[in-house]
């Protein structure tokens, strides 16, 4: 009798000790300025975390409310970031291709800048998509999106991307509404012929999909301005990549501003994107169409093996040295994050409101002496250089590069059991002597 109260008594203990509720909230980001285009937020504010969505966003949230707390004061809270186009079909061993060898494995790239959704920009075709998913989209740790090129083999080099009879449009469109939400896009790039066949085959899988589409206008024809491109073919919602490139007529030759095709184009509803790469942008056009006041609708990197190490290195490179030429730190936030995502019609991505998968990076704004490259070699300074301190991908810190999350070495780490609920790195358990994941 004793036996049967004392374990009657050891489970109604249980019972109480595993109904004892959660924190309200996983993990709370306190202090931090909050900049959140898409809800037009920017503010001292607190994010909270659950379940690896944003739970809520106000100042003054207790911490006592979470599992844990990190003080962001001082640093700017934004939504993850969004690198609208990069090339990241690594792995096939395939040369000179960015099918292959020219591409770079993106968690290597991504969250070490903020980065938490990348869209690879047109190096699969409708032929070889499969395989990327394959090999790349579905075991990256970063969130990867693809816009298709209209060649069916992809970017595999001029033998593949010059051959019209493998333009499709309608076996485009068709693989792309076998992936909705993850082909969000087409990508026509790289044509070097008189013809329209590859921008008119585009424009039919993007109607036939409702997809936009992306366009590097290759090399410059007097056949097909870009004139016409921006004013006839491409449709409102189109994005043209590679804006201050100066290899196609995008700058005004008399006032250095703005051409009339950008400024008409823009009238129209075209997107206009950085993709800065490794010969895609210029001072000597960035500069003076900026300060005449025609910014870009997104910042993009165009990363691959010719651009990481060159002068666009990563994305936050980027925003920094359009921030030495004019742009302010909302503009550049807001053209990573909300603006691409509206382009790319997942407006599901790049906010935090509430419900919202809880991508977000932590980016502090250093203040020194920096400098900053385009495709020339030629330099502008600069006096502050965005840097990612944490990005959280899924409502889980995946970089942390100063350990704003971890605890000093000669401290006790406390319970463990709940940390796989806002981080993916281990901590060691005392009590097991295991590490805790
Ligand atoms: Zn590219």
């Amino acid at each position: 009798m004793k036996k049967l109260i004392s374990c009657a008594a050891l489970a109604l203990l249980t019972a109480a000790a595993s109904a004892q509720p959660l924190p309200a909230y996983d993990l709370l980001l306190r202090g931090g300025r909050v900049i959140d285009a898409k809800n037009r937020i920017d503010a001292v504010m607190d994010v909270a975390i659950k379940d690896g969505k944003i739970a809520r966003v106000a100042p003054g949230l207790a911490p006592g409310d979470a599992i844990k707390t990190i003080d962001v004061r001082g640093m700017v809270v934004s939504p993850g970031l969004i690198d609208l186009h990069v090339h990241v079909y690594n792995g096939t061993g395939e040369k000179g291709s960015y099918a292959g060898d020219l591409s770079v494995p993106p968690d290597g790239f991504t969250f070490r800048a903020g980065v938490t959704t990348v869209v690879d920009a047109g190096c699969a075709g409708w032929r070889n998509f499969e395989d990327f998913k394959d090999r790349i989209i579905d075991r990256s740790k970063t969130r990867v999106l693809a816009m298709l090129n209209i060649v069916g083999a992809g970017m595999r080099g001029g033998k593949w991307e010059q051959d019209m009879g493998d333009m499709d449009g309608e076996a485009t469109a068709k693989m792309a509404q076998r992936y909705p939400g993850l082909i969000i896009g087409v990508k026509a790039a790289h044509f070097s012929g008189p013809e329209w066949k590859p921008i008119d085959e585009a424009v039919i899988a993007g109607n036939k999909a409702n997809l936009p589409v992306m366009v590097d206008f290759g090399v410059d024809q007097p056949t097909r301005p870009l004139y016409d491109l921006l004013t006839k073919k491409l449709r409102p919602g189109d994005i043209y990549t590679h804006m201050f490139s100066g290899l196609r007529q995008e700058q005004d030759p008399a006032s250095k501003g703005p051409s009339k095709a950008f400024v008409e184009g823009r009238a129209r509803g075209i997107y206009f994107d950085t993709g800065t790469g490794g010969g895609s942008f210029k001072f000597m056009l960035a500069v003076p169409i900026i300060s005449q006041g025609f910014k870009p609708d997104s910042l993009s990197t165009d990363l691959h093996t010719g651009s990481m190490n060159s002068a666009t290195k990563d994305i936050l490179n980027v925003a920094s040295k359009m921030m030495a030429i004019g742009l302010s730190l909302p503009e550049v936030i807001a053209d990573m994050t909300a603006h691409p995502a509206r382009q790319i019609k997942r407006e599901d991505l790049g906010n935090l409101s509430p419900g919202s998968v809880a991508d977000i990076a932590v980016i502090s704004v250093q203040k020194g002496r920096f400098g900053y490259l385009d495709m020339v070699n030629t330099r502008v300074d600069g006096a502050q250089k965005l840097v990612a301190e944490l990005t959280i991908k899924d409502g889980k810190i995946v970089y942390d590069l100063n350990g704003l999350s971890a605890l000093p070495w000669t401290a006790s780490p406390g319970d463990v059991k709940l940390d796989p609920r806002w981080t993916t790195f281990p901590r060691q358990d005392p009590a097991l002597g295991v590490t805790a994941r």
